[in-house]
This record gives structure tokens, C-alpha cells and sequence, in this order.
């Protein structure tokens, strides 16, 4: 057998990865890293996924390995639909987290003349690159073993290695859009029936190295390509913030009747507000996500969450509350993707975790006192004030740290940001940036409170 690599430039946006190719057997492969890759899965060299290909048909079959139930069924490889943002783990399949890939079978029905078969993934990190062998057969061979499990090398049952597959790009996470083409360059791999795909994780330093598969194509000499799409028609906003430092999308593909508030009334918001946030909380070596996205979602309930830089709404409260409280809760959710007091977690093993009453106060803090002051919607009122504790965290907290703030020191909650980011906060930051632990402080800032409520609260008459 004859190896021979391939080995393209490095050109603008795309990749294209080093690989062994047996025989005449030709890999290429493709990658857009994610700030690049669109929805279209567009490629330079390999072509698009395929919704007419002769996998649509095919059965597929788990040989060896489980399916991660956070993912989505077999079928999602050959349903000729794709995923339309890089961490949706319903629209891939994907082997169970810790496990080490698996073997999974494709039967085309009976031996057809295959010209290419395609990959496709996409995951922002190492989830991302695909690595796998592929074996194929006509299943005619003596002895041929349908379903060789792991352990059992496929060549001594019938099957004929084609084509080894690795598109992890070195020092590198691997992070975007993957696309494998496996062509000959005779015009045809062959007739076979069967595919075998070998699949391994791409890395084994914590559970999640198994790839994101977004589409498998088996396509045919002159057979039509339709191009896969997403399931559902996008509604998306993408713009700029800052001068082009930041990049943000909204999308409403699922809420299109929140499309014209999203864009005419959240867009300038998120376009001035994200920036502003970022100053208000810097921290030595920090850079905050020059990129971030607003989902909306019809199936979420309650108000909103934010994982990493993506900010997800349920579309039925702010359906609600467009006119009321609706960009508000965004901006509550940008302090959170400019916080990240995750990552600390992440690189020192001794951070510590800063309370979520802190975390949740400091996004109320700027949401009511800095975006929003004019509602009032902070307020410790009458009604609960009985209840108030500076730890009672979102806008109690929030007003607690306005109280804080302009009572004490006026970069206290900066102070705050910046040791929370570095996994360094502790209580004694509180009594050194203030000379009051934060439990006196609390039951000073209660005691101003009720004295302003008593005021407040003297009939009218004996005002004056
Ligand atoms: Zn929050």
C-alpha cells in the first residue's frame, strides 16, 4: 500500500489539514474556524452537506460504543439537516461523554458505486476535529463479520481499510467547522454496500473529546446534490459593536414575531451596553468575548440564562414584558458574559467561588443603578423591607452594593469583579476596601434603609 500526504496552504479563513490517503484514495479536508463558519457549512474544497445523498436511505447502526443522550438520535447524521450555530448538541450525533468513541455501521441496502464520502462536524472547542477510520465492504467477502466490535480489526473479517482520518490541527483546541471529503482519483471509490467508521475522541483530558457529527453524505457518480439546510428558516441579526472590536447576533428563528422588537429596540441596547459593561469591569490580563450571541427560545421557561458567551431568553416572559423589564434582563445577562468567574475554576485548582448572591448583585447593581436607574426597579420598599438581607442576592443585592457604592468606596464593585475573576474573592475584601466587615455593612445599609421607609411613610398631613 502506498501513503502519500497531501498537504495544502494555509489560505485566508480556511484550513486545510495535513493527511495519509491509501492507494489512490484521496482526503481532503476542510476547516472554518468558528468566527468563520456559517450556517451553509461552505467549504473550499469539500463540498456542502447533502440532503439527496445515498446516506439519507442508508440504515445506521451503533456497532460499538453509546450514543450521549445530550445529543441528538443516529438519524441526525443523514437527515440532510444541519446545525445552525456551533454548540447545539441536539442537532449531532455524538458518542457518551468519557468514553472513547465507538464503530458505527452504515448499510446501504445493496452494492452501489460510491464517488465521495463526506464528514461533517462543528463544536467551538475540542469537540470539534474528527478522527476515525473508515473501512468499507460489499459484504461478499467469507467470513465477513457485519458488526466487528472494537478488538475485532475489521481487515480479518471482510472489510478493506480506505481511508484514516485526523483533522486535529496541532497546539490547538480545534475549535469551528470540520469537513472531510474522501474521494479516488479514478472518479469512484468503488461499489461497496457497507461503511464502518472506526471513531475516536480527539483528546482524553476531561469527558468531552467525543465530536460533534453534524452530517455523514455517501454520494454517488452524477447523482443531484440538494444542499442540507437547518431545520428551520434563520432569523438572525449580527452587528457590530465598538468599531468592529465586538461582534454580536441575535436570533429570533424561533420567536420570528419578536424580530422587529429584537432589532429595532434590543440591537442598540446590546450595541452600546456590552462595551460599556467590559469598562466598567476590567481586571489586569482580561479580555472580555469580542463575541456573543441572544437566542431566543419558545421552549425555555423562565426569564434568561447565560452560558459562556451565548445568552438564551425565554421568548414567553419577554413576550410579556417588551414594553416593561425585557432589555433590562439582557443587560443583567451581558454582565454575566463579561464576568466569566468561571474560568477561573478552570485554570487554578485553588480559586475560590465567589457566592452567587455576589455574582447575581453585581448584574442587578448595573441593570437598575447604572442602566436603568429611572424605574426604580431596585427599590427596598415597605412591603420588603422585613425580608432584605444583603445576601438576598439580584436586585436587593444589587441595591446593597449601590448603597455600598456611594456610602463607602465607589469602586468596590470593581474590586469585587476583578478578584471574583481571578478566583481570589474573600470577605476581607470587603473590611479593606471599607473598614466594616460585609455583615456590619449589611446591617448599617438595612438601618439607612428603614430610617428612609419611616420617613417616606409619616401621613401627609404631619409633613410639614
Ligand atoms: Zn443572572
Amino acid at each position: 500500500m502506498k501513503f502519500h500526504a497531501i498537504f495544502f496552504a494555509v489560505a485566508s479563513s480556511v484550513l486545510i489539514i495535513t493527511m495519509t490517503s491509501f492507494a489512490e484514495v484521496k482526503i481532503v479536508a476542510d476547516h472554518n474556524r468558528n468566527e468563520y463558519a456559517t450556517p451553509d457549512f461552505k467549504f473550499r474544497k469539500v463540498p456542502p452537506p447533502s440532503k439527496s445523498d445515498a446516506a439519507t436511505k442508508a440504515k445506521f447502526t451503533i456497532v460499538d460504543g453509546r450514543r450521549d443522550r445530550n445529543g441528538g438520535n443516529l438519524d441526525k447524521l443523514s437527515d440532510g439537516k444541519i446545525p445552525f450555530e456551533e454548540d447545539q448538541p441536539a442537532e449531532n450525533f455524538f458518542f457518551n461523554a468519557g468514553t472513547d468513541g465507538g464503530r458505527l455501521l452504515i448499510d446501504l441496502d445493496h452494492v452501489i458505486d460510491i464517488k465521495q464520502v463526506n464528514t461533517y462536524s462543528w463544536h467551538p472547542n475540542t469537540r470539534g476535529p474528527q478522527v476515525y477510520k473508515l473501512y468499507v465492504s460489499d459484504g461478499k467477502a467469507d467470513g465477513f463479520n457485519l458488526q466487528p466490535k472494537r478488538g475485532t480489526d475489521p481487515q480479518n473479517c471482510g472489510w478493506k481499510l480506505l481511508a484514516s482520518v485526523d483533522t486535529r490541527p496541532k497546539e490547538r483546541l480545534g475549535g469551528g467547522q470540520y469537513g472531510v471529503g474522501i474521494c479516488d482519483s479514478n472518479g469512484t471509490l468503488g461499489g461497496y454496500r457497507y461503511l464502518l467508521f472506526d471513531i475516536s475522541r480527539t483528546e482524553a483530558t476531561d469527558p468531552f473529546g467525543n465530536t460533534f457529527y453534524s452530517e455523514i453524505d455517501v454520494v454517488e457518480p452524477n447523482a443531484p446534490v440538494v444542499a442540507a439546510t437547518t431545520g428551520i428558516e434563520r432569523i438572525w441579526k449580527t452587528f457590530e459593536a465598538e468599531r468592529g472590536k465586538y461582534r454580536i447576533s441575535i436570533d429570533t428563528s424561533e420567536t420570528p414575531y419578536l424580530t422587529e422588537w429584537a432589532h429595532k429596540e434590543l440591537a442598540p441596547v446590546l450595541q452600546k451596553w456590552y462595551p460599556k459593561i467590559v469598562k466598567m469591569l476590567p481586571s489586569e490580563g482580561y479580555q472580555a468575548p469580542d463575541k456573543l450571541s441572544v437566542t431566543f427560545s419558545p421552549n425555555m421557561r423562565g426569564v434568561a440564562a447565560t452560558s459562556g458567551t451565548r445568552i438564551r431568553c425565554g421568548a414567553g416572559w419577554f413576550r410579556q414584558q417588551l414594553q416593561g423589564e425585557a432589555k433590562g434582563a439582557v443587560v443583567h445577562e451581558l454582565v454575566h458574559v463579561v464576568q466569566q468567574y468561571g474560568r477561573a475554576r478552570r485554570t487554578n485548582p485553588n480559586a475560590t467561588r465567589t457566592p452567587g448572591w455576589l455574582v447575581e448583585g453585581i448584574a442587578d447593581y448595573i441593570r437598575w443603578f447604572l442602566y436603568e436607574p429611572e424605574t426604580h426597579g431596585a427599590e427596598v420598599t415597605k412591603r420588603n423591607i422585613a425580608r432584605a438581607r444583603y445576601d438576598s442576592s439580584y436586585r436587593i443585592s444589587g441595591n446593597f452594593l449601590n448603597w455600598v457604592t456611594e456610602t463607602y468606596d465607589k469602586n468596590i464593585v470593581r474590586k469585587l469583579n476583578a478578584a471574583a475573576r481571578r478566583g481570589r474573592y474573600k470577605e476581607s475584601l470587603w473590611k479593606d476596601a471599607t473598614g466594616h466587615t460585609v455583615q456590619q455593612l449589611g446591617e448599617e445599609w438595612k438601618r439607612s434603609l428603614e430610617k428612609k421607609i419611616a420617613a417616606e411613610t409619616v401621613p401627609a398631613d404631619e409633613k410639614k
